[in-house]
């Protein structure tokens, strides 16, 4: 299903998200993974792209096997970073004949080496590419707090506008931690004409050094209620486990009164966390 057509729907969907392995042996593990979340029955499943392109065959089969084997819509994401226009035309064509119909498309981190292929510098010349070659409905990714590397704000907004007009069809933001973030965010793009839906990307914080990890990467906020959460949990997982799952659907249930339809939760390969989450959330959204 195009995932633009399950935006149009007035229930709410929740799509969750997993990441290929580094490794191949690691594959199978992440294969039952994808397999226990689609047993949730989430709207989709998304999976990322490796760093650097290194993993790209791993989240195409992750992708089949969601669509063919467990039946779930699925969006494979795509970067710039490591690809020409040829090894982009060749994914189109994989993309197309396993089919699937959603893509998301993304500059990527930079790898370390500094190394990176230019055919397309920011996500925004790869979406238009992508627009111009084919039909398939096209995600992409933004920012409430502004992406890390852009100086003001207001730069990132304009930037966002180019990239939606280049073709997506919808958004996926950043993961925050206070929803009055996304709700201004939403109200700051609007104003300058970005009209797509934007599923607001919420991340269960299970463990401690996740959170720094995820903050070091993306300059996000922790406000200090969430922070208290973590001081006092941090080193006691269980409980760290669970006050994370307990704070995204806090986020969720916020989202859901709020009127915001479409939620994406960063599950990071943990079916636990995804069903923990949509326990907590059964009620609200059947
Ligand atoms: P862009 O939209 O290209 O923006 C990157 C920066 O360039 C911003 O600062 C922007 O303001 C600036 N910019 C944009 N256009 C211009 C222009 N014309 N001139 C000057 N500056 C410009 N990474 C992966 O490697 N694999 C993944 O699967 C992946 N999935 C993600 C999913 C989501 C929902 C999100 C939010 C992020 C994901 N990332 C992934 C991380 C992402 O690749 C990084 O955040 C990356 O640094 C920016 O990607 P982008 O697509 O937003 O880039």
């Amino acid at each position: 299903m195009r995932i633009s057509d399950l935006l149009k729907q007035e229930n709410v969907t929740i799509s969750f998200e997993v990441f290929p392995p580094k490794k191949i042996e690691n594959m199978e593990t992440v294969i039952g993974a994808a397999r226990s979340i689609a047993a949730l029955h989430p709207d989709f499943i998304s999976v990322t792209y490796g760093a650097a392109g290194t993993t790209r065959e791993y989240t195409l089969d992750i992708a089949k096997a969601i669509r063919n084997d467990f039946n779930v819509t699925v969006l494979p994401h795509l970067t710039c970073v490591s690809s020409t226009e040829e090894s982009v035309s060749g994914m189109l064509g994989m993309i197309r004949a396993a089919g699937i119909e959603n893509v998301m498309v993304l500059r990527g981190d930079m790898p370390k080496d500094g190394h990176t292929e230019k055919d397309f510098l920011h996500a925004s010349d790869l979406v238009r590419y992508i627009r111009e070659r084919s039909d398939l409905c096209i995600g992409g990714a933004c920012y409430p707090e502004g992406h890390i590397e852009c100086e003001h704000k207001k730069d990132d907004i304009s930037f966002l506008k180019e990239k939606v007009d280049a073709g997506c069809d919808f958004l996926t933001t950043q993961m925050y931690f206070d929803n009055n973030i996304y709700y201004n965010f939403l109200y700051r793009i609007r104003e300058k004409g970005i009209t797509v839906p934007v599923l607001p990307g919420i991340m269960p914080i299970t463990n401690k050094r996740q959170l720094a990890r995820s903050v070091a990467l993306s300059g996000t906020d922790v406000p200090a209620r969430f922070r208290a959460i973590v001081d006092h949990f941090g080193d006691h997982p269980a409980a760290m486990k669970q006050a994370g799952i307990i704070y995204a659907s806090e986020q969720i249930v916020d989202l859901i009164a709020n009127g915001v339809t479409h939620i994406h939760v960063y599950s990071m390969n943990k079916p636990d966390v995804a069903e923990g989450i949509m326990n907590n959330i059964s009620a609200l959204i059947r």
